[in-house]
C-alpha cells in the first residue's frame, strides 16, 4: 500500500493496435487479481494516442477478450484520446516550473546531430541545443499545427547522477542519467507522447502501483524523471517477466495465437485459461489448479517469479481438462453447443436435454478441450441415417460373424422392459453368454454401428442417451450393411 492514500489503485492500460494476446491478458489478470486481493480498484485506460495505429475494432476486442476472462474495471475504461486537455495542462506547468523548454530543431538537424555522434562512437542523443543553462520559467505555450516554426516541447532531464528506483519484482534498477536525454514531451503537432500521457495519467488517477510486462522496463527511468519534475510521487513499479515460446523465443505470432480469442475457439474454458496464464510467473506452493476465488485469494506480487516463463500448450491442455471435469454436463452444454452449432449441429433445442448432459459427464473425464467434446458428440446429434461408418472400424468389427448376436440384440432391446445403463449391461451379458461370444466384440461392433467410430464413452452410456429407437434404427443400418 502506498502511504499518501491507503487504497491499492492499479491500471491496466492497453494500446489499441491489436487483439488481447497473452502477454496482455495476464498483465490485466496480475492487475486485476491484486486489486480483488487487497480490495482496491482497477482503472481502465486505452492508451490510443497513436492515431495511425489504434482502431476502435482493437479497443473492441480487448475489451471483449477482457470481458471472456472475467476481468472487470472499477473504473473505465478511460480514452487518452480524449484527456489531450489534461495533458496540454501539465505540459504547461512544467514549461512554467522551468522543467520543460521548446526545441526547434528539425528532423534534418536532429539527424546531423546523431550521425556526428555516431561517427563519435558516442551513443545518438539530443544534443540539448535549446536547453536553458538555468531551470527558469518558459513561456507556456504549446506546440500546435499552425505553428510558423514548428517546435517541440521537451523535458529538462538531470544531466549527471543515477535514477534509481526499487521495482516489486526485479529489486534495485539502476540507470546513469546520462543515458536519458531530453526526450520529448509534446510533438510540434501538439500531441502528447507516450512516456507523458502515462505518466499525467498515473498521477491523476491516483496508481499505487503500476504492474506492468518487463518490456516497460526502460520507459521507467524516463517516467520518474516526469514524477521529478512535477513534484509527484510516483507509484510502486512491478515489471512482470516476460512470456517465451517453446522454443525460449519472446511469444508472438510465431507461436500460434495471437489473441485470446483463439484459445477460445480452440476450446479452452475461460476459467481454464485464466488458471494457466496466471501460473505463468506466479505460483502458489506446488499447486496447479485454482478457482478464481482462491487466485484471488493468494495472489501476491511478492510470489512473482524473476525469470521468464514458457508458454507450453500440452500443460494448458491439462489444466483445461481439469477443469472441464469439475463442470457439470449441464453447466458445459451451452459451451459445447457453441462448437456443435459452428459445424452446423442444430443443438440449440437440446441444450436441456438431460441425455446430452449425461453424455458430457461420461465424456469430460476423457477429453481435453470443448471443441473436442463437441467433436466426441457428433453421432450423438447425427439423424440416424447420416452416421458416416469409419471404413476401418466398419470393416473390422462389423463382421459375419457377429450379425446373429446383433439380430439377437435388436430384438431384445426392443422388448426390453426398462431402458438404462444397468438393465442394458445385464442384457449384454446375458446375450454374450448364450452365443458364446465376446463382450468387447459385440461392444466394439455396437459401438461402430451407433457412434460410426471405435471410440467412445462407456457403451452401456451411449445405447442409453442414444435412446431406444435410434438405437434399433443405427444397429438395423449396420446389420444391413454386414449382410
Ligand atoms: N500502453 C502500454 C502497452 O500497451 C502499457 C503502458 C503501461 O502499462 O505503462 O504496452
Amino acid at each position: 500500500m502506498t502511504d499518501n492514500c491507503n487504497q491499492v489503485r492499479v491500471r491496466f492500460a492497453p494500446s489499441p493496435t491489436g487483439s488481447l494476446h497473452v502477454g496482455g491478458a495476464r498483465t490485466a489478470l496480475f492487475n486485476a487479481l491484486f486489486a480483488r486481493h487487497t480490495g482496491g480498484k482497477l482503472i481502465l485506460r486505452i492508451e490510443d494516442t497513436d492515431l495511425e495505429r489504434s482502431t476502435p475494432e482493437a479497443v473492441e476486442t480487448i475489451l471483449k477478450g477482457l470481458d471472456w476472462l472475467d476481468i472487470k474495471g472499477d473504473e473505465g475504461p478511460f480514452y487518452q484520446t480524449q484527456r489531450f486537455e489534461i495533458y496540454r495542462d501539465y505540459a504547461r506547468r512544467l514549461l512554467e516550473l522551468g522543467h520543460a523548454y521548446p526545441c526547434t530543431c528539425t528532423a534534418a538537424q536532429l539527424d546531423t546531430v546523431r550521425e556526428a555522434q555516431r561517427a563519435r562512437g558516442e551513443k545518438p542523443q539530443y544534443n540539448r541545443l535549446h536547453r536553458p543553462a538555468e531551470i527558469a520559467p518558459q513561456p507556456a505555450r504549446l506546440p500546435g499545427k499552425g505553428d510558423a516554426e514548428p517546435f517541440v516541447i521537451r523535458l529538462r532531464a538531470p544531466l549527471s547522477g543515477t535514477c534509481v528506483f526499487d521495482d516489486l519484482i526485479l529489486g534495485q534498477i539502476e540507470t546513469p542519467f546520462e543515458e536519458i536525454d531530453d526526450f520529448v514531451i509534446v510533438r510540434s503537432d501538439g500531441s502528447p507522447t507516450y512516456n507523458f500521457t502515462v505518466v499525467v495519467d498515473d498521477i491523476e488517477m491516483r496508481i499505487s502501483h503500476v504492474i506492468r510486462g518487463m518490456d516497460h522496463v526502460s520507459n521507467t527511468p524516463k517516467q520518474l524523471v516526469i514524477y521529478d519534475a512535477l513534484e509527484a510521487k510516483p507509484p510502486l513499479f512491478a515489471h512482470v517477466p516476460m512470456i517465451l515460446g517453446a522454443d525460449k523465443k519472446k511469444l508472438s505470432k510465431r507461436h500460434g495465437a495471437t489473441s485470446v480469442f483463439e484459445y477460445k475457439s480452440e476450446g479452452y474454458l475461460s476459467e481454464a485459461f485464466v488458471n494457466y496464464i496466471a501460473r505463468l510467473g506466479w505460483g502458489h506452493g506446488d499447486q496447479e489448479i485454482f478457482t478464481r476465488t482462491e487466485l484471488e485469494e493468494y495472489f501476491t506480487l511478492e510470489a512473482i517469479n524473476k525469470s521468464p516463463a514458457v508458454f507450453d500448450t500440452t500443460k494448458l491442455q491439462w489444466v483445461n481438462a481439469e477443469h472441464m471435469k469439475t463442470r457439470s454436463g449441464a453447466e458445459l452444454a451451452p459451451l459445447v453447443g457453441e462448437f456443435l452449432a459452428a459445424q452446423g449441429f442444430r443443438a440449440a433445442g437440446r441444450l436441456h436435454d438431460p441425455a446430452f448432459h449425461k453424455l458430457l459427464d461420461g465424456l469430460k473425464e476423457r477429453k481435453k478441450t470443448l471443441v473436442e467434446l463437441a467433436e466426441g458428440c457428433r453421432w450423438f446429434f447425427l439423424a440416424d441415417d447420416q452416421i458416416e461408418l469409419d471404413q476401418k472400424a466398419a470393416k473390422k468389427f462389423l463382421v459375419p460373424a457377429i450379425t446373429p448376436a446383433l439380430t439377437k440384440l435388436i430384438e431384445r432391446i426392443g422388448q426390453a422392459q426398462l431402458y438404462g445403463e444397468a438393465e442394458l449391461e445385464t442384457l449384454f451379458n446375458d446375450l454374450i453368454a448364450s452365443e458364446q461370444i465376446k463382450m468387447a466384440d459385440l461392444a466394439q461392433a455396437v459401438r461402430v454401428a451407433l457412434t460410426g467410430t471405435s471410440v467412445s464413452p462407456p457403451i452401456f452410456l451411449v445405447l442409453e442417451v442414444l435412446g431406444r429407437e435410434s438405437v434399433v434404427t443405427r444397429l438395423r443400418a449396420a446389420l444391413n450393411m454386414v449382410r
